[in-house]
């Protein structure tokens, strides 16, 4: 997608070869243009496949799913990092290591947003080794539903995530693949 690779190379900032700060349009502040754009594109790659609601996990994800959801005409759930004491009843939920913090969290959402039979898309921002993405594949296994596919923002191609994934035959699409970047450069996959 042309306009989200020329934000990338205009104001994304490669911190060193795995980490790519993208907080100037898709995570702190956020260019709302453009995840229009995004929502749009996904909903055009993933339309006619019967997919129910779009999940995504908190919080850089929402702001993707949400134009996605908009753009596709249904209801988006955000898949939470942490519980709190008003989050109770039937949760489901699974240990996922952080990429980018290096910690654990405890991924949750209550079984009553992941209704069995149905077809979910999950949207996230990054795809770096996988972990987010599969932890929700767990979850979405325990819950009965299909995951009819994944759109990421921003693929970094040169991780694992992608190929682990597709070895799973989870459709990945990806709007920007980083083939390898340094703190002056950011090559894209053609
Ligand atoms: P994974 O679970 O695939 O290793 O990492 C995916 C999650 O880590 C994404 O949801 C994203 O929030 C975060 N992440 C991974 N790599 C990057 C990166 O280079 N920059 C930023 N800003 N976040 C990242």
């Amino acid at each position: 997608m042309q306009m989200l690779k020329e934000a990338i190379l205009e104001k994304g900032k490669a911190i060193n070869q795995d980490v790519l700060l993208v907080d100037s349009f898709l995570n702190h502040q956020v260019d709302v243009k453009l995840m229009q754009q995004v929502g749009e594109a996904f909903a055009a790659y993933f339309k006619d496949r019967g997919i129910t609601r779009v999940i995504t996990i908190e919080s850089s994800g929402i702001a993707p799913a949400s134009f996605t959801a908009l753009a596709m005409g249904l209801p988006l759930v955000i898949m939470k990092k942490q519980t709190s004491r008003i989050m109770t009843g039937d949760l489901l939920q699974t240990t996922v290591r952080s990429f980018t913090k290096g910690t654990s969290y405890e991924l949750t959402i209550k079984r009553e947003f992941l209704v069995p039979g149905e077809k979910v898309l999950f949207i996230d921002d990054f795809l770096a080794s996988g972990e987010a993405a599969f932890g929700m594949l767990r979850l979405a296994k325990e819950a009965g539903i299909e995951v009819a596919g994944i759109g990421i923002v921003i693929e970094k191609a040169f991780q694992a995530g992608h190929d682990r994934l597709i070895g799973e035959g989870i459709d990945v699409y990806s709007l920007a693949r980083v083939k390898s970047m340094s703190e002056n450069h950011i090559e894209f996959v053609d």
